[in-house]
């Protein structure tokens, strides 16, 4: 499905990964860790276009998406959620999503919103409220839920349970263990193993190198 060969990247003169390849299969649940500085997030950026210079061989269903912007890579099916979220905050909650509801995706609008709702109960209280006026762990399971409002095949997460409260790590693993049973294929960036006990595969990245798997 995801397929990365070879895969250097740049900020300026700083190179931040070093000859990556991995591959991502339909259906898998795929945990990185790796230390901070590691270039978690660096790859996750790479995949879905934004950030560093990039040189190396992304496919994706067969085709070569490295030269494509990332609009273009989110229309194909990647989703991505940042670790700092880039939610409207002035906005309510409600319409946070429901802007992404608008997008094209499977399904109605409507019906994007009502099964990310029926995910993510928690933010039925608070439609009304600014996102701005959300927890750190609300505001994530919030970009999440944006996210898949456009209904992602692959969703790239870079660190989702990063300093929130317990109540909602646990919430948040339900929730992308429930969408893994449905079939969204995922890859995220984690440090603190949340999700790596029911990893298909872990991989470790150290210094902007992958550790070979055994
Ligand atoms: P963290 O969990 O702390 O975010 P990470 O594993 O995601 O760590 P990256 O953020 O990808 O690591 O950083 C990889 C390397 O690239 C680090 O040396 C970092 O300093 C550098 N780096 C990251 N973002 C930038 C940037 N915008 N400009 C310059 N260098 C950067």
């Amino acid at each position: 499905m995801l397929a990365v060969a070879h895969l250097n990247a740049w900020y300026g003169p700083a190179q931040a990964l070093f000859d990556v390849s991995l591959q991502v299969g339909e259906g898998e649940l795929v945990v990185l860790q790796g230390l901070n500085g590691a270039g978690k997030s660096t790859l996750l950026q790479a995949l879905i276009g934004i950030g560093p210079q990039v040189q190396g061989d992304i496919t994706w269903d067969g085709q070569a998406i490295q030269a494509w912007p990332a609009h273009r890579r989110a229309q194909a099916g990647l989703g991505f959620v940042a670790e700092d979220r880039r939610l409207f905050t002035g906005l309510s909650v409600h319409d946070n999503l429901w802007i992404a509801a608008l997008a094209e995706g499977q399904g109605t609008p409507a019906e994007r919103y009502a099964r990310v709702m029926q995910l993510f109960p928690q933010l039925q209280p608070m439609l009304q409220r600014p996102a701005s006026q959300m927890s750190g762990g609300e505001q994530q399971m919030l970009a999440l839920a944006r996210t898949l409002m456009t209904g992602p095949r692959l969703l790239l997460l870079d660190e989702p349970c990063e300093g929130i409260a317990p109540v909602l790590v646990a919430a948040m693993r339900d929730a992308l263990l429930q969408l893994a049973r449905e079939g969204v294929t995922l890859l995220v960036a984690e440090q603190n193993n949340i999700l790596a006990d029911r990893a298909d595969r872990v991989l470790v990245l150290v210094s902007g190198r992958l550790v070979p798997q055994a």
